[in-house]
C-alpha cells in the first residue's frame, strides 16, 4: 500500500473513531426513516409524520404509495446513497475527503448491521422484514436474510473505490 493511501485510510479511520456511537445510532435511524419517506414519495405516497422514539425505534407514517417498495427500498435507499457519496469521496484527490468518506462508511455499516440485526437475529413484529414477509406470505427470516444480503451488496461501490489502484500517480 502506498504511503498516500495509508494516510487517507488513517484519516478515514480517525473520522470513524471520532463518531460518537450513540449519536451514530440516532443519525442512522433518521437516515433509515428518511429512506422509507423517499420510497413513499417516489411511489406516489404521502408523508404524514416521522417519529423517533426514545427507545431508539422509529416510525414513518405514510398514506398511499407502494407498501412493498416502501418497506423493501426504505432501508436500502440511505445505504446506497451513502455508498455512492462515500465512493465518490474516496476517489477525490482532496486531502480532506477521507474524513467525510470515513463517516459515510460508518453510517453505512451501521445501517447494514441494524438491518441484519433487526431482520435476521431479532426480528420484531414491527421490523420491515417481518411486515414484508407478512405481505408476501414468506418466512420472516428468509426476507430478513434477503434484505441483509442486499444491504451488504451496497458496500460494493465502496469496496471498489477502496481497491488499490495499480497506476497510482505516487
Ligand atoms: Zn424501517
Amino acid at each position: 500500500m502506498k504511503r498516500a493511501e495509508q494516510q487517507r485510510l488513517g484519516s478515514a479511520l480517525l473520522a470513524a473513531l471520532l463518531a460518537p456511537l450513540p449519536a451514530t445510532g440516532r443519525v442512522a435511524l433518521v437516515l433509515h426513516e428518511l429512506g422509507h419517506a423517499a420510497a413513499a414519495l417516489g411511489t406516489g405516497g404521502r408523508l404524514r409524520a416521522l417519529n423517533l422514539g426514545a427507545d431508539g425505534s422509529g416510525q414513518t407514517a405514510i398514506s398511499g404509495g407502494n407498501p412493498v417498495l416502501i418497506l423493501a427500498l426504505g432501508p436500502l435507499i440511505p445505504m446506497l446513497s451513502l455508498a455512492l457519496i462515500g465512493a465518490r469521496l474516496w476517489r477525490s484527490p482532496s486531502p480532506l475527503a477521507p474524513y467525510p468518506a470515513g463517516l459515510a462508511l460508518v453510517f453505512q455499516l451501521r445501517l447494514v448491521l441494524d438491518l441484519l440485526l433487526h431482520g435476521l437475529l431479532r426480528p420484531g413484529p414491527q421490523a420491515d422484514s417481518t411486515r414484508l414477509a407478512t405481505l408476501w406470505g414468506l418466512p420472516a427470516p428468509l426476507v430478513g436474510l434477503a434484505l441483509g444480503l442486499l444491504g451488504l451488496l451496497t458496500l460494493l461501490p465502496v469496496a471498489q473505490a477502496l481497491r488499490p489502484r495499480p497506476f497510482s500517480d505516487r
